[in-house]
């Protein structure tokens, strides 16, 4: 029993902790992808190109509405730091903590990539996941969180690590800049958090801290989107190759990253719309 004169621990402090979690989004409010049509087109689908991401490197690509997307590890276990925008408009781009409210710490098969305000919408679909068997780990560890940002010189810098240009938010930097032909402070600025694709991450239980571990990807895993709109994606092979040590540096091993984009045969997706923008009225109670 805490000395109320000495402890602020209130006398009910047993009962406050022992009240139930309530799941803030209940996956059954969420409007569901049709894993099945989306499977079947991809059963028929034809690749059409491929963009090699080489080590402590970032490459663009895009991808079509109603295209498949694979990233794979070709040569070794690298984690991957992805970003998406809607191809014509870098203002619609991906919402990390918005699809982590809603999906869950870790993605997984038939999870959506959500876009930022006022859209709201996926922007694409988990359809595949060779490390789908993975889930948590007894530190509380999974694969492809949405809950670590990107590796980026400014906190390498805050940590005493010096100047170092090719983390992975350099790395998209750059890779958007060459792209679109936008000045590269212009393009960092379009620059946001990531889905660490591979990585393996979570958060200590005594302390609450973030931490990373090797990750558990092995060459020829992979993971498969399907694109719910016209994407312009950028993707980051990290620094941190794995990321069972360190990153921001030239330390670690890294290997590179593959990106297939695969479309499906005519007809195959008969009845499917790209999703629509939220359709609030944004008056936000003005009249
Ligand atoms: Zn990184």
């Amino acid at each position: 029993m805490p000395d109320p004169f000495t402890d602020p621990t209130p006398m009910d402090a047993g009962t406050r902790r022992a009240v139930a979690p309530v799941i803030c989004y209940p996956d059954a409010d969420l409007p569901r992808a049709d894993l099945a049509l989306y499977r079947a087109a991809r059963g028929g689908a034809r690749k059409i190109t491929e963009v090699v991401i080489p080590p402590r490197e970032a490459r663009c690509f895009r991808v079509p509405a109603g295209e498949f997307f694979r990233i794979s590890c070709p040569e070794g276990s690298q984690v991957g730091d992805l970003n998406l925008w809607r191809a014509d408009d870098l203002g619609e781009r991906f919402f990390s903590g918005k699809t982590r409210a809603l999906h869950g710490t870790h993605l997984g098969e038939g999870d959506r990539m959500w876009s930022a305000f006022p859209f709201l919408r996926p922007m694409a679909t988990i359809i595949e996941d060779t490390l789908g068997w993975y889930g948590f780990d007894k530190y509380g560890g999974g694969v492809h969180d949405v809950i670590g940002t990107r590796c980026d010189p400014y906190t390498n810098k805050l940590l005493g690590g010096g100047e170092y240009h090719h983390c992975c938010h350099s790395n998209l930097t750059r890779a958007l800049a060459a792209e679109t032909g936008l000045p590269l402070h212009q393009a960092e600025a379009h620059v946001h958090d990531v889905l660490n694709v591979f990585m393996c991450t979570g958060f200590t239980r005594d302390t609450g801290q973030y931490f990373m571990k090797a990750s558990p990807a092995r060459q020829g895993d992979y993971l498969e989107f399907f694109a719910e709109i016209d994407l312009l994606g950028a993707l980051s092979a990290c620094p941190g190759g794995d990321c069972g040590a360190g990153h921001s540096s030239d330390a670690a091993p890294c290997h590179p990253l593959l990106v297939e984009v695969f479309r499906p045969a005519d007809g195959a997706l008969a009845g499917w719309q790209p999703p629509a923008p939220s359709d609030y009225s944004r008056s936000h109670g003005v009249r």
